[in-house]
């Protein structure tokens, strides 16, 4: 938003509720991040993935498991995307409080994801056919990574040092992260030391 005109906060509130584009999928929100076509914080446009049915998401993810290290894994409840109006506090949105079942985000046959919160994950500069196929089959990995940010679920960005840290798009970013968009590589703050290493 421009810094050079001066608006009051009745204005303001106006002019954030107005979309900056046309939403191609209004109301949509992303699978990972939470967060909808119009967020702020440079995630790109919302692509809409076929999603598997809703039956063959639940036999791979039982409401009621156990995970690789033996303890039960429950579901939370979904959280309802926040207004987008307010984009100022968009960081304390992000993501889900819980770990929620993937077919919660099956939206009438589809899973909606960010351009860049995809291309993060999958670490490829494009999305063919095959690659949205996988993604829409295993995000639930994704549902279930808390962020080392936010502390809120649906982190799917890895240190390239395979350390525990794992982000959300947006706040691997705001944590300081090192992104280097060539080879879709990021480093934590812990493991910026490894860049001159691991990148020379
Ligand atoms: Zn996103
Ligand atoms: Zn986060
Ligand atoms: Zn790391």
């Amino acid at each position: 938003m421009s810094t050079n005109v001066v608006v009051s906060m009745e204005e303001k509130a106006v002019a954030d509720d107005l979309p900056y584009f046309p939403e191609k999928f209004p109301g949509k929100v992303c699978c990972l991040c939470n967060l909808g076509e119009k967020s702020a914080l440079g995630q790109g446009e919302i692509l809409q993935l076929k999603a598997p049915a809703p039956a063959e998401i639940k036999d791979k993810y039982p409401t009621d498991r156990l995970r690789e290290d033996g303890s039960r894994l429950f579901y939370g409840a979904k959280q309802a995307a926040s207004s987008s109006g307010d984009c100022h506090y968009e960081l304390d949105k992000i993501g889900q409080p819980d770990v929620v079942h993937p077919a919660e985000f099956l939206d009438e046959g589809f899973v909606y994801v960010h351009r860049m919160c995809i291309m993060w994950s999958l670490r490829k500069s494009q999305i063919s056919d095959a690659d949205a196929a996988y993604f829409a089959t295993h995000f639930a990995e994704f549902l279930e990574q808390k962020c080392n940010f936010c502390g809120r679920y649906g982190a799917s960005i890895n240190c390239k040092m395979n350390c525990r840290q794992v982000h959300h798009w947006p706040c691997a970013a705001a944590a300081g992260c090192l992104l280097i968009l060539e080879s879709f590589t990021v480093f934590c703050t812990e493991h910026l030391s490894q860049v001159p290493v691991i990148c020379k």
